[in-house]
């Protein structure tokens, strides 16, 4: 976890102890640095006036000893000031650099001026070489009319000096001539540990007063930020959690007109609003909970991952199954045949319904993805509705416009239509297409004889056996009367003979209540014959068919073209 990624999950009260503990720790300690340097500086600026003073006592002090003609005093001065504790050195230089009062040139010098041995010779001597006669400070003390100053170090520690001119006038020329404008140069060191220490004690003590400062500060900061925001704001925050959970009658307490209280309002204002449309809400899903319950369709819905999540008793009525066997087995075997009700599911055309057709029911399905406005799936829906009596009363509607009532075979009606279409067939793939027509032989007579009735039940028997002859492609009709017609797809006329034939002699072979008729039969075949129309198809079966009952009935004749033989 990065630092970024950590003050974000702070808690607020820490975030703002964070930011002003910095802040302060910046402010305090960047006071803390000027206050020492300025201390610092203080201190040091005392240090150099105290030692100038002294310079210059030092220095009056030496005069009079000299003018007193007292070199030696002025030596022992010298030494004894070394004592002082808080002065590391004080030397009486030469303006080359060299230590005075070591050697005898002063002396011998001042003694020929004078032409008398003021000043008895020194027994020993030595070069004390302090300075070189080059360097900068003495340079710099040489050429000013007062005490200059510099650091430097050693063991112990930061060193002040002072370098004091002493000039050469009026009392000196008796003795040193005045040729020289100074005549020495005088060293005082001074060491800066003491207040070097005091200095290190002023900055612990500031840093002490600095970390009390800055803990306090957070302290403080901390208990009112937590007085005046942070905790208002948790109790905001709690209110909103026991909201967002549910609790939507809970209110979120306004104890101030600040932001807070504001957010508060702000909030509270929101809730009342989420809950008079979660209760509208309520009350729409409570209607279509009692319509979707009371609908005599069945209703079915998946969520978008397919899981089943509503099933209306309607659908366990229809589907024949109880609610959790339908959740179980799932959408996609809600007909048990999920390939078709996939299709179905994937087909454009919702307009079209669906028949699917259970032992005992036909139930029309409408099913349907459901979209969400941004076009994700959001469920699948399927509805049912029993269509069972429906599909009864038009398939008997079919049939009754198709069927003959006496006898059960297809109408005139339905005998044109298919003729038709099969003729067109032939137009297109070249056939053969073959119809006979017979009519019963005599049968005026029959009725006269036998009555109509017993002339109906013959009719039956004549177009049971009629039917039963042909294969299940051809169609078995009542022409009109005691005629009737079969039409033969893909038949060549040859085997159209045979078919006419076998019907001939199993009509001749029925017997009825002891009563027997004979049949005569025409055969016409599309496209040997080159008639125009179905209806030229049939004229040619039908001149055949006369031709038989010429030829003295019960037989079967094939159409021929006009001039051609008749087979
Ligand atoms: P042909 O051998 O020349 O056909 O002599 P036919 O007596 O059968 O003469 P035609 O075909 O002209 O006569 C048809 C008769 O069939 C007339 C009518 O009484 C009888 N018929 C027609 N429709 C029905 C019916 O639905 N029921 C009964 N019982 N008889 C019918
Ligand atoms: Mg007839
Ligand atoms: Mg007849």
């Amino acid at each position: 976890m990065n630092l970024k990624s950590m003050f974000q999950d702070m808690r607020i009260r820490y975030k703002i102890m964070m930011v002003v503990g910095i802040t302060v720790t910046v402010g305090l300690v960047v006071t803390a640095f000027l206050y020492t340097k300025w201390q610092e500086q203080a201190v040091m600026a005392q240090n150099e006036q105290t030692m100038r003073k002294l310079t210059e006592s030092v220095i009056s002090g030496l005069r009079s000893v000299m003018l007193a003609g007292s070199a030696e005093i002025a030596h022992a001065y010298a030494d004894r000031l070394k004592q002082i504790p808080a002065i590391n050195d004080f030397r009486i230089l030469r303006i080359n650099g060299d230590e005075a009062f070591k050697d005898n040139k002063t002396i011998d010098d001042v003694n020929r001026r004078r032409g008398e041995e003021v000043f008895i010779p020194r027994e020993s001597e030595t070069l004390v070489r302090v300075l070189s006669k080059d360097d900068a400070m003495l340079l710099s003390a040489l050429d000013s009319t007062e005490a200059v100053s510099f650091y430097s170090k050693d063991a112990t520690g930061k060193v002040l000096n002072f370098l004091a001119p002493i000039h050469n006038q009026g009392g000196c020329y008796k003795c040193h001539g005045k040729a020289q404008g100074v005549r020495g140069v005088l060293l005082l060191s001074t060491s800066l540990a003491e207040a070097e220490f005091d200095l290190v004690k002023v900055r612990h003590d500031s840093l002490l007063v600095l970390c009390l400062a800055l803990l306090a500060s957070v302290a403080l900061t901390g208990y009112t930020m937590g007085r005046a925001v942070v905790g208002p704001m948790e109790v905001v925050m709690n209110a909103m959690a026991r909201v967002s959970s549910g609790d939507l009658d809970h209110k979120v307490p306004v104890t101030s007109k600040d932001e807070l209280g504001r957010m508060a309002s702000s909030f509270n204002l929101m809730t009342d609003e989420v809950r008079s449309t979660y209760g509208g809400l309520r009350m729409e899903q409570d209607k279509l909970k009692t319509i979707i319950f009371g609908a005599g369709e069945g209703i079915v819905v998946t969520d978008s991952s397919g899981v089943i999540v509503l099933v209306n008793p309607a659908a366990e009525l229809l589907l024949g199954k109880s609610s959790e066997e339908i959740v179980r087995k799932g959408f996609d075997n809600l007909t048990d045949d999920p390939d078709t009700l996939l299709r179905w599911l994937a087909s454009e055309d919702k307009a079209t319904p669906n028949i699917w057709e259970t032992g005992e029911r036909a139930l029309q399905v409408y099913i349907s993805t459901i979209h969400a406005n941004d076009g994700n799936v959001v469920g699948s829906a399927c509805l049912l509705r029993d269509v069972t009596e429906a599909k009864r009363l038009e398939d008997e509607l079919r049939s009754l416009a198709t069927t003959d009532a006496l006898t059960g075979l297809f109408n005139r009606r339905y005998l044109d239509t298919t003729l038709l279409r099969e003729f067109e067939r032939v137009e297109r793939t070249g056939g053969p297409l073959s119809v006979l027509i017979f009519d019963v032989d005599h049968f005026k007579k029959f009725n006269d004889t036998y009555g109509h009735d017993q002339g109906d039940r013959v009719l039956q028997a004549v177009a049971k056996t009629f039917a039963a002859a042909l294969r299940k492609y051809d169609s078995a009709c009542r022409y009109g009367g005691e005629e009737f017609v079969g039409i033969l797809p893909d038949t060549p006329s040859i085997n159209a003979f045979t078919v006419a034939e076998r019907v001939r002699e199993a009509v001749a072979a029925t017997v009825v209540d002891g009563l027997q008729v004979n049949i005569s039969i025409g055969v016409a075949t599309f496209p040997v014959l080159q008639v125009a129309s179905p209806e030229s198809l049939l004229e040619a079966a039908d001149a055949a068919m006369y031709q038989s009952k010429e030829g003295g009935r019960n037989r079967t004749t094939i159409a021929t073209a006009p001039g051609e033989q008749t087979a």
